[in-house]
């Protein structure tokens, strides 16, 4: 494990990158990579990056962000090194990780406490609200000031992660970063703006359909909803456009854990997890293959409908709540 000085200097000593970020990015995953790619191009580095799926609609108002390509555009064999950002395991990116070349140098740099140390080089924190945090103290080592662009990126992406600062991640260190990006040129009001309250009529409307399927099970403890397969395209969506769905089975009293359940479309479903009290759905997501944060994760699993995927994560759920004594 590395600390961000040694990763400053670590990927200072390479030319070519590669900078990419997980599935379904969010956004700490593309303000992350933007700020990294910005920042090193400052030193002169030549930069890729690169998001499996491309950026969400949502995201584009990020100064860089049309320079971002997507896996396909990709020949791993033609970079010096790899940076892997705000993934817990090298799965997360995926259409790439598969074709990474046995010898490659991988800079893993991550805030989820499931993270697998799966690079060369691992700088793992999860005392860190946002993978920006990090990327913020390594372009502060490298010398590197953040200007109007990185700082607009890297406040998207602290501030995403906290849910604009209201999270229990919300840190006084997180909080002191963000006004120094503020400082440096970032809008608080004009990003929350282009992340939250610039949706498409189609994305509201699907709001009302998934709430629509809004259940609690019979504990009182867990609540759900659904996104079914065909929904999306008939609003002519992306899966990222449900991002923050979760929290709405969240908000109803007595409830401990939420999930959204999404039928994707290659014959998976994708789960997103969020917690209200002490149950941990990092460590519940693992359990089934996935990762996360104690308060929000999530996994996928295979060829299953939502009826059955349910039933096996609550029973996990409830295994997990006997255990604790819950
Ligand atoms: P979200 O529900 O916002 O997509 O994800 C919540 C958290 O869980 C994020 O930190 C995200 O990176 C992580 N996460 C979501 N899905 C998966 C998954 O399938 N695998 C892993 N390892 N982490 C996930
Ligand atoms: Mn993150």
């Amino acid at each position: 494990m590395v600390n961000h000085e040694e990763m400053a200097q670590i990927l200072l000593r390479h030319q070519k990158f590669l900078i990419t970020a997980h599935i379904m990015p969010d956004g700490d995953a593309i303000g992350s990579m933007l700020g990294l790619g910005l920042g090193l191009q400052k030193k002169g580095r030549s930069i890729t990056m690169m998001c499996p799926g491309g950026v969400p609609e949502n995201l584009k108002f990020m100064p860089g962000s049309n320079r971002i390509i997507s896996d396909n555009e990709i020949s791993p064999h033609e970079y010096d090194i790899v940076v892997v950002l705000d993934s817990s395991d090298l799965e997360r990116i995926e259409g790439i990780y598969e074709r990474l070349p046995k010898d490659v140098v991988i800079a893993n740099i991550d805030h989820h406490a499931t993270n697998k140390g799966y690079g060369t080089y691992n700088y793992v924190d999860s005392t860190s609200a946002a993978t920006g945090e990090q990327v913020y103290k390594i372009l502060l080592s490298m010398e590197i000031l953040p200007d109007p662009d990185i700082a607009t990126c890297l406040f998207t992406a602290i501030a995403t992660d906290t849910g604009f600062f209201k999270f229990s991640n919300t840190t006084s260190a997180a909080l002191r970063i963000a006004a120094d990006l503020v400082d440096k040129g970032a809008s608080p009001d004009h990003i929350s703006e282009q992340v939250y309250e610039d949706k498409s009529l189609g994305s509201l409307k699907m709001l009302g359909r998934v709430l629509d399927t809004v259940q609690v099970d019979t504990s009182g403890k867990i609540a759900w909803v659904e996104v079914h397969k065909g929904w999306l395209s008939e609003f002519s969506l992306d899966e990222g456009q449900t991002e923050g769905f979760v929290n709405y089975p969240r908000m109803i009293e007595g409830i401990e854990v939420a999930f959204i359940f999404r039928e994707s479309t290659e014959d998976k479903i994708r789960i997103g997890m969020r917690s209200k009290g002490n149950f941990d759905v990092g460590l519940l997501a693992e359990m089934l293959g996935g990762g996360g944060h104690a308060k929000a994760a999530g996994c996928s699993l295979n060829h299953q409908s939502i009826d059955e995927a349910r039933k096996l994560v609550f029973s996990k759920v409830y295994e997990l709540m006997e255990l604790a004594g819950g």
